[in-house]
């Protein structure tokens, strides 16, 4: 086993690194008042390859491997949780699109995707519910020449920023669940949408709404997949989000603790530093055990992910532990800091409120563990 990066690794991690706390870091809380992500910043993060860095350089990625995604999402990620959102949308979401796609769709988004041109996000929770995700309501209905999509959906990262949404709906029988279920591309200037926004804790520069589709005309070459079969296909890629989320929440845990180390040695009370006191130190280096573990969790589960190997019950791990896990650290180093913690001049605030919300997007902890022990008990049935 070997836990070294190689030099090609190194190189564009420490580029990701500089650029991020450069050029990213400076504007997170300012992109939190403003609720917008940054425009400019994503074309440069795609200018730069960090963008999907994993899809072929012929639809303008690199050809890295998982690995280095997730490294190169982590870094975006201790700068500004939520740009590294857009990095997460766009490795889920190309690779649905690069594997389901028409080729032409594929040649057409990909590489703006990649290029920081284009945002692409998924529907597919509804306001009937999000866990019982087969359950959905939003109707397809078959026309000439493609669908008709009517109905709601609720929930949505990036509702009213995204270019392009892949949107799950019904196209069977209002009770066939999961195998009536096709996916769309649909984008989002097209007749018929509209838009709200929810008054969210965190994650507002991302926003979170819903969409309305009205009669929403979708030519038949924008499904992607088979008809009746998005379950099955397209929802096996949302195991490679998950390690990525993992790595997205453990940047933020990280960060916190670096701040935590460094201030917990120049605080002093009763006449020393408060660093001399083990209460102090060893919920911290309690922390420290528990990110590390985490976080080779996420790299192991995206080492299966290159090998071509079963990482379902991993990445449900990954997407359970890690949001709670670096909950958890930042409040931790929250404390540690004493009422200058509290406050909005640093960002523990900000990130307690950002981190939070991947603890309930793309899958509950509840629904995670179903999904673990779904796969152990078939193991020893
Ligand atoms: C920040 C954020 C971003 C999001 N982004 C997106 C997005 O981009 N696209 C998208 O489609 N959706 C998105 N979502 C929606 C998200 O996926 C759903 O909120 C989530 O799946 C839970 O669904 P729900 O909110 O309807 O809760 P419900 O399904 O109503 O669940 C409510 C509670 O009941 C628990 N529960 C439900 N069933 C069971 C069970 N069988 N056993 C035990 N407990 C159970 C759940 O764990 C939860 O605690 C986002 C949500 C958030 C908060």
């Amino acid at each position: 086993m070997n836990f070294a990066l190689s030099e090609d690794q190194v190189a564009i991690v420490d580029a990701a690194k500089q650029f991020a706390a450069s050029r990213i870091a400076p504007g997170y809380q300012e992109r939190d008042k403003t609720g917008r992500f940054s425009r400019e910043l994503t074309k440069e993060m795609g200018a730069l390859g960090l963008i999907a860095p994993e899809q072929p350089e012929a639809l303008g990625g690199s050809g890295v491997d998982y690995i280095t995604t997730g490294l190169i999402l982590e870094e975006i990620a201790k700068a500004d949780f939520n740009m590294a959102y857009v990095q997460l949308l766009a490795s889920l979401n190309t690779q649905i699109l690069a594997r389901y796609a028409e080729k032409e769709l594929a040649d057409l988004w990909i590489p703006r995707i990649c290029a920081g041109e284009a945002i692409l996000g998924v529907a597919l929770t509804e306001p009937g519910g999000g866990s019982d995700a087969a359950n959905l309501q939003l109707k397809a209905r078959k026309v000439d020449g493609g669908y008709r999509l009517k109905g709601e959906k609720a929930s949505i990262s990036m509702a009213d920023q995204a270019d392009v949404m892949i949107v799950f709906a019904r196209t069977g029988a209002v009770d066939s669940r999961a195998r009536g279920v096709s996916a769309f591309l649909v984008d989002m200037t097209w007749d018929g949408l509209s838009c709200s926004r929810s008054d969210d804790l965190g994650q507002r520069s991302i926003g979170r709404g819903s969409i309305f589709f009205d009669d929403v005309f979708v030519p038949a070459n924008s499904k992607l997949g088979d008809e009746n079969k998005a379950f099955s296909q397209v929802m096996e890629g949302f195991d490679f989000s998950r390690a990525l989320i993992g790595l997205q929440c453990l940047a933020v845990a990280q960060e916190s603790l670096a701040e935590a180390w460094a201030y917990i040695q120049e605080r002093e009370a009763f006449g020393a530093p408060i660093s001399v006191n083990q209460g102090v130190t060893f919920p911290l280096a309690e922390c420290e055990t528990m990110v590390e573990a985490a976080r080779l969790l996420c790299l192991k589960t995206l080492w299966l992910k290159d090998q071509n190997l079963k990482h379902t019950k991993e990445a449900a791990m990954c997407k359970w532990w890690p949001p709670k896990l670096s909950y958890d650290v930042v409040h931790q180093c929250l404390l540690m800091h004493g009422a200058g913690g509290y406050g909005k001049d640093l960002q523990f605030e900000q990130r307690l409120r950002d981190v939070l919300g991947l603890q309930i997007g793309d899958g509950t902890a509840q629904i995670m563990k179903m999904i673990i022990a779904r796969e152990k008990m078939g193991e020893y049935r």
